[in-house]
């Protein structure tokens, strides 16, 4: 049976929270949702009383606040069903990446996973997907083969290429929150088994040297390289080893797929430069998760991100000036180098069109409602001093919290692309019905 929660139910706080507390929900109604007839059954209770429908997996991603809405919770949708076979795996609306990749480990098979194993398969996927290994198996949307969604009439449909094509063109990178509560994904599993990857820190007086040949070494490197930087100063936990220990560092990520003879001749010049920590080794895939070593408790983060076509030894000058040892930064910066498959078109046209740049130059920090304006300023700042090396684009999947702009929304994709999203939205969702997630117009 549906369960209906009102603010009074002991369930609510639970169920409406997530990952990122920038975003505290608080609905009229919380469905925790347990199977795809849950979810036909709160969406037709909303749109009967006149009420948004909002979704909550694990709340990596929210944007606004979905405040008097019914919220679908889908974190008990927790289904996985693997063909070894025919490499592919059905996966519902509230698996996390790290446990897809375990059930698919079992069978020599690995999804094209993110960089946190704490992230929705799902949601990760409707915003593109940029998986870890992405420059060489392409964007995670280009691998989904079915998508089971429930629309703003409650009708549960299955939509692929040659089914409900339209739907299927649009939920693939424009489908987060806004045409409908997707229930379940089928996608492409890949052999793959093991990694040559892990992370290197360098101390402050090394990350100009480090951030200089890194922006040199991508130029060379083959597309089963994939690599990251991040800038941060570390926290003063006492969890965390001396030598990191609120101490400003480089965090260098690697994930080769080749042989671990040329994984190591290919990370021999940062080894070079005398990292504090290294952890890069042969590994299997399920631990992919541990190269960028999110972290995984619940904070009030602000995130903002820009494409890069270049990253050169100048562009890294400028980004340590705002974001550098000296700087003081308010957040941090992480570039991850993409390229590669991530720039070709996928064999099944997507909303995610728009495929040019190099480089994704991310920066997040926590902040209080109150503090986000501040930090907001200092990444508009850092986004005009990179923009000469900027595409103009975003990744859609890494913009989040309440103040996204159409606008900047709308960068992340092509302008035709942008009209037939809008026109397919009006089709699918002529009452807004889903209009809590950002929308374009
Ligand atoms: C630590 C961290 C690491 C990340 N790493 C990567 C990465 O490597 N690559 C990458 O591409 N992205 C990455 N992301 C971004 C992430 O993929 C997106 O934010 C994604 O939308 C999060 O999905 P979620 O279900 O975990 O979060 P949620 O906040 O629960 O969902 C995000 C949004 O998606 C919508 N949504 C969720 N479930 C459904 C559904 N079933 N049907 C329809 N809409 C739904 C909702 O509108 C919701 O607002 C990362 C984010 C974080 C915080």
């Amino acid at each position: 049976m549906t369960r209906y929660l009102n603010t009074t139910d002991p369930d609510y706080d639970d169920q409406r929270l997530g990952y990122n507390l920038a975003v505290e929900h608080k609905p009229e109604i919380i469905v925790p949702a347990e199977h795809a007839a849950h979810v036909v059954d709160a969406v037709r209770h909303a749109t009967d009383r006149g009420l948004g429908v909002a979704v909550l997996a694990t709340g990596h991603g929210p944007s606004r606040p979905a405040d008097g809405q019914l919220l679908i919770n889908t974190s008990r949708m927790d289904g996985i069903t693997i063909d070894p076979v025919g490499r592919w795996a059905r996966v519902e609306a509230g698996v996390r990446g790290g446990a897809l990749t375990q059930a698919a480990a079992v069978h020599g098979l690995a999804p094209l996973a993110g960089s946190s194993p704490e992230v929705g398969v799902v949601s990760f996927h409707l915003g593109g997907g940029l998986g870890v290994l992405g420059r060489s198996l392409g964007w995670a949307v280009d691998h989904v083969r079915a998508i089971e969604v429930v629309t703003a009439d409650g009708v549960l449909r299955r939509s692929t290429a040659t089914s409900e094509p339209d739907l299927f063109w649009a939920l693939r990178g424009g489908g987060r929150g806004t045409l409908g509560v997707v229930v379940a994904i089928e996608i492409d599993l890949h052999p793959i088994t093991r990694l040559y990857g892990g992370g290197m820190h360098f101390p402050a007086d090394l990350a100009d040297r480090v951030l200089s040949t890194w922006a040199e070494w991508t130029a060379t490197v083959p597309e089963e390289m994939a690599s990251s930087v991040l800038l941060i100063r570390m926290p003063d936990l006492p969890a965390l080893p001396e030598e990191l220990r609120g101490r400003y560092v480089a965090h260098l990520r690697f994930a080769f797929t080749g042989s671990v003879a040329d994984g190591q001749r290919l990370v021999a010049p940062f080894r070079a430069l005398g990292p504090i920590t290294d952890t890069v080794t042969e590994m299997p895939y399920p631990q992919l998760g541990t190269i960028h070593a999110e972290p995984t408790a619940p904070v009030a983060f602000h995130a903002r991100n820009r494409v890069l076509h270049t990253f050169d030894v100048a562009a890294a000058r400028a980004l340590l000036q705002h974001a550098g040892p000296a700087a003081e930064a308010p957040y941090l910066v992480e570039l991850r180098h993409t390229g590669g498959a991530l720039g070709r078109a996928g064999a099944v046209p997507s909303a995610l069109g728009r495929r040019d740049g190099e480089f994704v130059l991310y920066a997040g920090g926590a902040a209080s409602t109150s503090e986000a304006p501040r930090l907001r300023a200092a990444y508009k700042r850092l986004f005009e001093e990179m923009a000469p090396w900027g595409t103009g684009g975003v990744c859609v999947n890494f913009l989040s919290g309440p103040d996204v702009s159409a606008a900047e929304l709308a960068s992340g994709y092509r302008p035709e692309d942008v009209l037939r999203l809008e026109a397919i939205k009006r089709a699918v969702d002529p009452d807004n019905v889903f209009r809590t997630h950002h929308g374009l117009a």
